[in-house]
């Protein structure tokens, strides 16, 4: 059966302290769009013009001695720590988001990285001591849905491929900044993994520099350049002839726990073809797979150990994609989960040896892990009943 056309509908509206907030709620085409009258006093659908300067920004200081930055947010120790249900400030009605809506992407009121006036160009560091510069880029909250007890793996397939296309529109808009490098897309997924709300949501980081696992990620792509198909084509090859990591796929993706893992049911979801480095490369259709096997995973995490998961799976997501860089079509884009729970019952820490020398040591491997991972239903990644045009 063909997926019903839909289209996207952006409003961008200005919050009363200058932040930029963007609903995205999808109609089906030639039909009125159903989610329109939850929009009725939303009167300010100008694009917003000008950008909120924090009083207090953040800065980054250079550490010479590992070659790395590292941001300085001294004003975000008083933001809102694990509020109570009725003091959700991401709540329809409650204090962000005044309206009822289906996706919210706003400028988080206490930014890490935020709009800076003034030169973006960033002194060499290389051999800097006590070089300080502010902290350029964005930071986003990036609600996924009005309903504070929704989870990212039960949600409607459809909202979560709506999801994706706000997701790509935002990363558009943070990755043509003059100041922006990189542009991260997370979730810190439970409050063992640092979630300070309760209700789902993700976060977007524009960075103005490739930060240190970005850099070497982009190094190996280089170092493999076209030879054997470079570098990322590889990887997903040998993952495919192997086949006792693979977890689930597309025509368009591959998802397996890596032959490298460094945490117990880490997953990885590798975009297949050549060109595809970010959001912005996939056709709709590709999209559509992406939103499929994003929640087959994430519903696998729900499912492998269910009531008994003490800690309820807390889990790290990122987007890992380069769309800037002298020849980053080379780069593939990817998503990278990091589940925090190694049992049941157990927490996996990061512990001396991880924190203080980067290598890790993880207790299982991958290829009994992802055997767990299959067996946790659903079996088939669904495809999404709409297509955005
Ligand atoms: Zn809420």
């Amino acid at each position: 059966m063909n997926p019903t056309p839909y289209k996207l509908q952006k409003t961008d509206v200005r919050m009363d302290d200058g932040r930029t907030l963007s609903y995205y709620d999808y109609a089906a085409l030639e039909q009125t769009p159903p989610f329109l009258e939850l929009h009725q006093g939303a009167a300010q659908t100008d694009p917003p013009t000008g950008q909120r300067v924090l009083e207090k920004a953040s800065e980054m200081r250079w550490n010479p001695t590992r070659a790395e930055w590292t941001v300085y947010a001294a004003h975000r120790m008083n933001r809102v720590q694990l509020p109570s249900r009725d003091a959700c400030p991401i709540c329809p009605g409650v204090l962000e988001l005044p309206l009822n809506y289906q996706i919210a992407i706003f400028e988080n009121r206490s930014p890490s990285l935020s709009y800076v006036p003034g030169d973006v160009s960033i002194p060499d560091p290389r051999e800097a001591f006590e070089l300080t510069v502010p902290a350029r880029g964005r930071a986003d909250m990036v609600v996924y849905s009005q309903d504070h007890d929704g989870r990212f793996a039960w949600m409607a397939l459809s909202d979560v491929y709506a999801l994706v296309e706000a997701w790509r529109d935002r990363y558009s808009q943070h990755i043509a900044l003059p100041e922006v490098e990189f542009v991260s897309i997370f979730e810190n997924k439970g409050r063992e993994a640092g979630m300070t709300l309760d209700h789902p949501h993700g976060q977007i980081y524009a960075f103005p520099f490739l930060p240190p696992y970005l850099e070497k990620q982009w190094g190996q792509t280089q170092l493999f350049g076209e030879k054997n198909g470079g570098l990322w084509n590889q990887v997903v090859e040998k993952e495919l002839k192997d086949e006792s990591r693979i977890i689930a796929q597309t025509d368009g993706f591959l998802a397996a726990m890596p032959f490298y893992a460094r945490y117990p049911y880490e997953v990885h979801i590798w975009a297949k073809r050549d060109g595809v480095s970010s959001l912005l490369e996939m056709t709709p259709q590709e999209r559509r797979e992406l939103a499929g096997i994003m929640q087959n995973i994430a519903q696998r995490y729900e499912n492998l150990w269910g009531k008994d998961a003490v800690y309820g799976f807390p889990t790290l997501m990122l987007m890992q994609q380069l769309s800037k860089q002298l020849g980053a079509e080379r780069f593939r884009f990817h998503i990278e989960f990091y589940p925090l729970q190694r049992s049941p019952e157990k927490l996996k820490y990061r512990a001396s040896i991880e924190t203080g020398t980067g290598t890790f040591l993880n207790d299982a491997l991958p290829e009994n892990q992802a055997a767990e991972l299959r067996a946790a239903a659903p079996h088939d990644v669904a495809l999404p009943d709409v297509i955005f045009e």
